[in-house]
């Protein structure tokens, strides 16, 4: 586990030497609540409800891997609270994700809960779908209207490889539901792993227009239990290129600045496909976001190598105001970017499932 205090500190040479840093002059405000040293607005929260999971995908997570007890996790009254004092401090956007949230029972009462929070006007959540047919309608009615479900792949074979466990048929049933419920836009989420993802762009491509989902391939990130390979990673191009010529024409659709994601419409109108190129595009410079993990860690990046720990000051009794402070210095302590393409790069001690993805 990382440290767990406020400040971050990394080799300054890494900043230097990473292409991330490259800043965009529309995400520069200073005056904002929090805004970090290179003038970083940061207005969304991803937010982890628990560290378990139904899957245990390769790249993601190890295959035994010991879950945190409950005790260690925040309560929903405690992730509120978290919530409210972000929002007071300018974050309008959260995002539910884990491990698996829909694992954590009850996830509807945490989602009405940030839903009512004033300032939170967007709210996301991340799934891989095997629980969600059964949870569709009541996230739904619990004012939850953005939804994104991790999907690598159609061929059950491929997907027993890649998460270790059997489960399409109950995330196509999931998908369904979820579109039946109204959720939308639906995303669904693809990491493109090579030796995989060649099978699978295409074929995903096709399902995604022909069902109204948007389809966004998310470039293998060094952030799982496996050791990670450049050479592992299908850069966003040829993800792109392999589409356009299969499937159909594809234009940039512009869009937002801070989104980690570039989007492409078909040229037809048959809807829209993105691609998160975090090692070939690194897009750290118009970085918006902050973490909480289950463990109730603010983290100011999925790369960061420490935390600051919210839980001690939430169950130490606190005030909002101290609670404020440790987010404001997290930000303030934020890196320039990510890193891994620089020679020196560390990789967390935390997998992706424990932070929160
Ligand atoms: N369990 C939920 C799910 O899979 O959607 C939410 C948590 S999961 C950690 C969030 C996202 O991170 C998923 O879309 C997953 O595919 C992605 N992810 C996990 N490990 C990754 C890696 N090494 N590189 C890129 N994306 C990764
Ligand atoms: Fe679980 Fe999501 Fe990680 Fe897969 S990517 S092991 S579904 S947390």
């Amino acid at each position: 586990m990382g440290k767990t205090t406020a400040v971050s500190a990394r080799h300054p040479l890494r900043l230097a030497s990473d292409p991330a840093s490259v800043f965009r002059p529309e995400v520069r405000a200073p005056g904002s609540a929090l805004v970090d040293t290179f003038g970083r607005v940061h207005t969304n929260l991803r937010v982890s409800v628990t560290d378990r999971c139904n899957l245990r995908c390769t790249y993601c997570m190890p295959e035994d891997v010991a879950f945190l007890p409950r005790a260690e996790l925040l309560t929903f009254e405690e992730i509120a609270r978290v919530v409210r004092v972000a929002a007071g401090l300018g974050v309008d956007k959260v995002r539910l994700t884990g491990g698996e949230p829909l694992v954590r029972r009850e996830l509807h009462t945490l989602v009405r809960m940030i839903a009512a929070v004033p300032g939170i006007t967007d709210l996301g959540l991340t799934t891989n779908g095997l629980l969600l047919a059964g949870r569709a309608d009541a996230l739904f009615a619990a004012g939850l209207r953005r939804l994104n479900v991790s999907l690598d792949t159609l061929d059950p074979g491929r997907f027993r490889e890649l998460t270790r466990r059997d489960g399409l048929p109950a995330v196509l049933a999931g998908l369904a539901a979820a579109k039946r419920a109204g959720f939308g836009p639906i995303k669904v989420n693809a990491v493109a792993v090579r030796g995989f993802a060649e099978h699978d762009i295409v074929p995903l491509a096709r399902y995604c227009r022909e069902h109204g989902f948007e389809l966004r391939f998310i470039e293998y990130m060094p952030i799982g239990a496996d050791p990670w390979e450049r050479d592992k990673v299908v850069p966003a191009d040829e993800i792109l290129d392999r589409i356009g010529r299969a499937v159909g024409d594809l234009v940039p659709a512009g869009g937002d600045a801070a989104s980690p994601s570039a989007d492409y419409d078909y040229a037809d109108g048959g809807g829209r496909v993105g691609v998160i190129a975090s090692v070939t595009r690194p897009f750290c410079g118009a970085c918006n976001r902050l973490r909480l993990t289950a463990d109730g860690k603010v983290r100011n990046c999925l790369f960061a190598l420490d935390e600051a720990d919210a839980r001690a000051l939430l169950r130490s009794g606190a005030a909002d105001a101290d609670l404020a402070a440790l987010i404001r210095e997290a930000v303030r302590a934020k890196w320039a970017g990510h890193g891994f393409n620089a020679a020196d790069f560390v990789k967390p001690d935390r997998t992706m499932h424990a932070i929160g993805g």
